[in-house]
């Protein structure tokens, strides 16, 4: 088969992180006989700087003709300054509202490997960590009408976290229908206590509930689950919510498996088309120097054949060869310990390839 990629390797470690991935997706086409055509655009600080605006329309009609993206990261103390609509996070936002990635899947797993990377106390990583957070990606507090005003000359600024029945029914339904595929339990997370948002929020999961009996659904404020996911991680299976909660959230369980450069994830539509992109951002204190972690981005690669391309086994192939690479005692240096073997990106890569088979 033949699928169609745009890259985006945007700023700081993107271009690295990706060009440590593209081996992995050679080797598995070699191997599965898949045929993988790339077509690379800008977006980010990388195209203010060349272009002048974050992201193209053209640039963003090359993503819609396509199969999926691949995203490293955008971003960067070189353009902190601009303004919002010139910021290198525009870029992200027009491809997720415009591309209607209302979506995004953030498995967080503590690998076997990786136990004495976590901050947490061995009682409780024993247990496993194994849960997906299922972030709400074009609506809310990140997409909601902004701005400033003066009133009687003190400036202050707002924000606002709009959401419809639709908007939280369509991000539910692909919540129950994740658990269902999993261990069954769903957790809604919001702020009910204070917000009309979250009010409405948990009403429409409340009536979605009747239609998956078979999922042991429950309600959790936000500041309960971050508290939650430290002291007891493994009671959750898959998170639901909204935008804002779920950017805060996935980066918490980032950190309890190990490292942020870990973990992967998909931000997915109504169709088969999705955009694939490490957690983490572009991280520019360690850019260019051969030291960030691929795995969530080579991981993020297994997500986009999974999801996209419905190559089960070929995915299923990467996160193996990954897992054996660590089990074997390599790491980059943010997950070594005393006894690992530490190497660069270039060098994990190799090695992530070398074990596909
Ligand atoms: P960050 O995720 O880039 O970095 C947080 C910390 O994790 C840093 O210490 C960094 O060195 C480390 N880190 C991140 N990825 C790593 C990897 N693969 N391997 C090893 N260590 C890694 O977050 P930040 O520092 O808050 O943001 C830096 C820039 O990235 C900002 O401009 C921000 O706006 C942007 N950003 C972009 C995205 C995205 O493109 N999706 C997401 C978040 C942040």
């Amino acid at each position: 088969m033949s699928y169609n990629i745009t890259l985006i390797k945007g700023d700081g470690i993107g271009p690295e992180i990706i060009n440590a991935a593209l081996p992995v997706l050679d080797k598995i086409g070699k191997i599965y006989n898949h045929n993988f055509q790339f077509e690379e655009i800008l977006a980010g600080g990388c195209s203010i700087d060349k272009i002048g605006e974050p992201i193209t329309d053209e640039a963003l009609e090359v993503c819609r003709r396509g199969d999926a993206v691949l995203l490293g990261a955008v971003g960067g103390p070189k353009w902190d300054n601009l303004s919002g609509n010139l910021r290198p996070e525009k870029a992200l936002f027009r491809l997720r509202g415009e591309l209607g990635l209302f979506t995004n899947i953030r498995p967080a797993f503590l690998h076997h490997a990786l136990r004495d990377a976590c901050p947490l106390k061995k009682e409780l990583t024993d247990k496993g960590i194994d849960l997906i957070i299922v972030r709400e990606l074009t609506g809310g507090l990140y997409f909601g009408e902004r701005g400033r005003y003066n009133k009687n000359g003190i400036e202050t600024a707002f924000d606002t976290m709009p959401y419809s029945v639709a908007e939280i029914e369509r991000i539910g339904r692909v919540a129950f229908e994740i658990a269902r595929k999993r261990r069954k339990k769903l957790c809604s997370v919001d702020k009910a206590n204070v917000l009309e948002t979250s009010r409405l929020w948990r009403e429409v999961m409340h009536r979605l509930r009747e239609d998956y009996p078979d999922v042991e659904y429950s309600d959790m404020l936000v500041d309960n689950a971050a508290m939650q996911l430290v002291r007891a991680p493994y009671q959750f299976d898959v998170i639901v919510t909204e935008n804002m909660f779920g950017d805060i959230l996935s980066d918490e369980a980032s950190i309890i498996t190990g490292s942020i450069g870990m973990l992967p994830s998909a931000s997915m539509g109504s169709t088969t088309f999705g955009m694939y992109e490490p957690i983490h951002g572009s991280a520019p204190e360690i850019a260019g120097r051969d030291i960030a972690n691929p795995i969530a981005t080579i991981l993020s690669v297994a997500m986009m054949l999974r999801y996209s391309f419905d190559l089960e086994t070929e995915a299923q192939a990467i996160e193996k060869a990954v897992v054996e690479v660590l089990n074997k005692g390599y790491r980059t240096g943010d997950i070594a310990d005393k006894e690992s073997v530490v190497v660069g990106t270039r060098e994990m890569s190799r090695l992530v390839c070398e074990s596909i088979n």
